[in-house]
């Protein structure tokens, strides 16, 4: 056996280490019993013991040498190597006392921030989430960064990419919804009172999970199971697996999350099979990841072709509740533009400010601009400046979200970039398929499926998003085909 091929064989265990470890996560997020807790607690952090010193063995990092110095590499083992070069670097660089000490304090700023949204008192959380910043930054140091520690802390969630970068692809788009926004206010809301019924959760679910048969979802590789936090998760290509919630008072939070979900689902059974155990069967990072989740959720399932061709069909579902409406009016109302405070109930057109405000933030606090103490503040000042909201509280405000009591900065930029690439493929896609819209109008998925396939899924980690996204579009990053889109669609629906 050559070196790449012992280095491949050794990865594959730990591929499938982790594979276990997603497992034993899953089924704590769905079926396992509350007194399972503190025993999955140990079996997860075991497991997860083993996959880091498996990684970080010298013995593999000779091998990697040694397969990465051999006459005759491949552009795809080049590809493999260097995504496990880099996250075996990325686990080395810490300090097992700081990887320590980071565990411990996440789950305890995770239960103090548990109490302090309830409380709605920012107070209570400061002194953790204070801590939290100073490891990461101290994490960010042992990685390195040549501008601010924020440019080390977002290649855990996407490659490429640095803070002054983003603020540059967010600033246009950041402009021209604030405007755009206060240009829809000043017009007549949609009518949405007909969504205002009762909902059968049982047939939520099975028109729910009709339309992700239609759209592809390969039940054969995949299943879909209730937990509190909708989430999409695999332990191989052959096992794509997706979760959501339902509420009786809500017709289409339960389908777009199902939808949601399945795009990311789509994503990751559409991974070269040939790259199975193998670090290329992931994505390049979220954003690309949620660029899939949104095209179907949002781009599709809340197009008005897809309605064209389903209200019929969800009318049979819901016999009796939906007998007057119009495909249009149905159209109008999912994508009803609304500024709120909170970031997981927000619109199309606002959520990009949510993720913005957040990243703004996330850029001062480690520019060293903004200690935690001052988050509040600061947080409520750009609600009011870029969505006209007074914040109530705490807990509709800085409270609202779990990612940086778990440490988690970098993550949220994620949400909003998904959205633009989305915006540039489908840019892309129209002018390869001229008939993408009357497809969705009749209800044909396969030609858009396979175009997603071809384009994105099949290439799993061999690009870093910015890469990818150029190949796919010819274009750089950019914001202005989203733009484009929120001023054709809503244009039209507020009649501006
Ligand atoms: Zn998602």
């Amino acid at each position: 056996m050559n070196a790449f091929d012992l280095v491949r064989q050794k990865y594959a265990e730990i591929a499938d280490l982790s594979h276990a470890a997603a497992l034993l996560s899953w089924d704590q997020q769905t079926y396992m019993p509350p007194r399972g807790a503190t025993d999955r607690g140990h079996q997860l952090a075991t497991l997860s013991g083993i996959i880091h010193e498996r990684l970080t063995a010298p013995e593999l990092g000779d091998l990697i040498e040694k397969a990465s110095g051999a006459p005759d590499v491949a552009s795809d083992q080049r590809a493999f190597l260097r995504e496990l070069s880099f996250s075996r670097e990325r686990s080395m660089k810490l300090p097992a006392a700081l990887v320590k000490e980071l565990t411990l304090e996440a789950s305890k700023s995770f239960e103090v921030w548990t109490r302090a949204r309830k409380a709605r008192n920012f107070a209570l959380f400061q002194p953790s989430l204070a801590r939290m910043i100073d490891l990461t930054r101290q994490a960010a140091e042992c990685w390195g960064y040549k501008d601010t520690p924020w440019d080390a802390l977002v290649p855990d969630y996407e490659r490429g990419l640095t803070a002054a970068r983003v603020e540059k692809i967010f600033k246009p788009l950041r402009d021209a919804t604030v405007k755009l926004l206060g240009r829809i206010t000043t017009r007549p809301q949609v009518e949405t009172r007909f969504l205002e019924q009762k909902w059968s959760i049982d047939a939520q679910r099975e028109f729910g999970m009709r339309v992700a048969r239609d759209i592809g979802y390969d039940m054969t590789a995949g299943r879909q199971d209730i937990a509190a936090h909708p989430f999409c998760t695999n332990f191989s290509i052959g096992d794509v697996r997706i979760t959501t919630r339902f509420s009786e008072t809500s017709l289409v939070d339960g389908l777009f999350g199902i939808i949601h979900e399945c795009g990311h689902a789509l994503y990751e059974q559409g991974f070269n099979p040939e790259d199975a155990r193998t670090p290329l069967a992931q994505a390049p990072g979220l954003g690309i990841h949620e660029s899939q989740s949104r095209f179907w959720e949002v781009r599709i399932a809340q197009s008005e072709p897809f309605w064209r061709h389903y209200l019929p069909i969800m009318q049979q579902y819901f016999p009796g509740q939906l007998d007057d409406v119009t495909p249009g009016q149905f159209y109008r109302a999912v994508n009803i533009i609304e500024p709120d405070f909170i970031r997981v109930e927000a619109d199309e057109i606002t959520y990009n400010l949510h993720i913005i405000i957040r990243f703004e933030l996330e850029v001062r606090i480690f520019r060293g601009e903004l200690s935690a103490v001052d988050i509040p503040a600061a947080w409520n000042e750009l609600y009011k400046k870029y969505l006209g909201l007074d914040v109530p509280d705490d807990a509709k405000g800085c409270l609202q979200d779990v990612h940086w009591a778990y440490g988690s900065f970098g993550y949220f930029p994620t949400y909003t970039l998904g959205n633009i690439y989305c915006a540039m493929l489908v840019e892309k896609m129209q002018r390869d398929l001229p008939r993408l819209w009357s497809d969705v109008g009749g209800g044909r998925f396969g030609t858009v499926l396979g175009w997603l396939r071809a384009n994105i899924h099949r290439h799993g980690r061999r690009y870093d998003a910015p890469e990818l996204v150029e190949r796919v579009t010819g274009k750089a990053i950019t914001c202005e085909p989203l733009i484009k889109h929120f001023e054709a669609k809503y244009g039209e629906i507020y009649g501006l």
